[in-house]
């Protein structure tokens, strides 16, 4: 009833009287409606496309303007320190993340592969050729779920690797150990991960030697400290989440029980930081030694 009675009393408002004035001032108010809605429209259309344009320039620079290799360069080293969080609202996924899981292959290499399956993610796994004759299965394993069998040495031993006078028995430590799992898995890895990290024992000579022999070294941007944290997997998630930033992350972690407990919650936090999980791919190397050492 009000609508009815509105409409006809705003019919009544345009049928032409006996002056002018009036009907003149309501054309006018009309037209003055429609041109600021053309107004409202034209700016509103001149932001989104504005915006739009903004955002396809920041996703072609990403892709194309910064090289992974060189931001992993500038920032080789172990950050534990308090980071930012990544802004979750982030459009493109271009952030990466390589786990790797030191020191097996062991009891735990199974768990950790399930708990990668379940997640859709894949590691870099650095084992120590001693290890390997047990494990077996495991290293196949490895392979066959897209994950990658890096080297470790054969010993681990700080004083056979680096306190004999040079890096010959190094790097015949790491050549033993590529046969052996090219046995297993049919190819010869060259990814390697000095045992304790590369510093202070690799100097500049050694990691020409290395080079030279044909391999790729890497440490880690990102020390989960997990190795010291048994029966704490809140405070290794804790660790990692507080040190991740940037686009491109290499995380240490260790075959530990306290590790496989951490790696769901672990793997969660990184998800969500919109970050993508990969292997190590020759096809794809990064740089990422504490050096910054284009070498290796
Ligand atoms: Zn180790």
């Amino acid at each position: 009833m009000d609508f009815q009675y509105s409409y006809q009393k705003s019919s009544k408002d345009f049928t032409p009287k006996n002056n002018k004035p009036p009907r003149k001032r309501k054309i006018n108010y009309r037209k003055m409606i429609i041109v600021i809605v053309a107004l409202a429209l034209l700016i509103f259309g001149t932001i989104y496309v504005s915006v739009d344009l903004v955002t396809t320039w920041r996703k072609h620079d990403l892709k194309t303007d910064i090289p992974v290799r060189e931001s992993l360069q500038n920032q080789p080293h172990i950050d534990a320190s308090p980071t930012p969080k990544a802004d979750e609202n982030q459009a493109a996924p271009l952030k990466v993340v390589y786990l790797t899981f030191d020191d097996g292959p062991s009891k735990y290499t199974n768990d950790i592969l399930n708990i990668l399956k379940e997640h859709g993610a894949k590691a870099t796994f650095f084992m120590i050729g001693s290890h390997l004759n047990r494990h077996k299965d495991e290293v196949k394993r490895i392979v066959e779920e897209g994950s990658y069998p890096g080297l470790h040495s054969m010993s681990h031993d700080v004083n056979k690797l680096y306190k004999s006078g040079g890096s010959s028995r190094f790097i015949e430590e790491f050549k033993q150990e590529q046969e052996l799992v090219k046995d297993i898995v049919g190819f010869a890895p060259d990814l390697i991960r000095a045992p304790y990290g590369s510093k202070p024992h690799v100097d500049e000579v050694f990691r020409g030697d290395i080079a030279e022999a044909g391999f790729r070294m890497w440490d880690w941007t990102v020390d989960s400290l997990d190795w010291n944290l048994p029966d704490k997997p809140d405070k290794i998630a804790e660790q990692v989440s507080q040190s991740i930033h940037r686009d491109l992350e290499v995380i240490l972690l260790h075959e530990r029980e306290q590790t496989v407990e951490a790696l769901p919650k672990i793997l969660d936090i990184l998800h969500d930081c919109g970050y993508e999980f990969k292997a190590y791919d020759s096809s794809e190397h990064v740089i990422a030694n504490f050096s910054g050492d284009s070498r290796l």
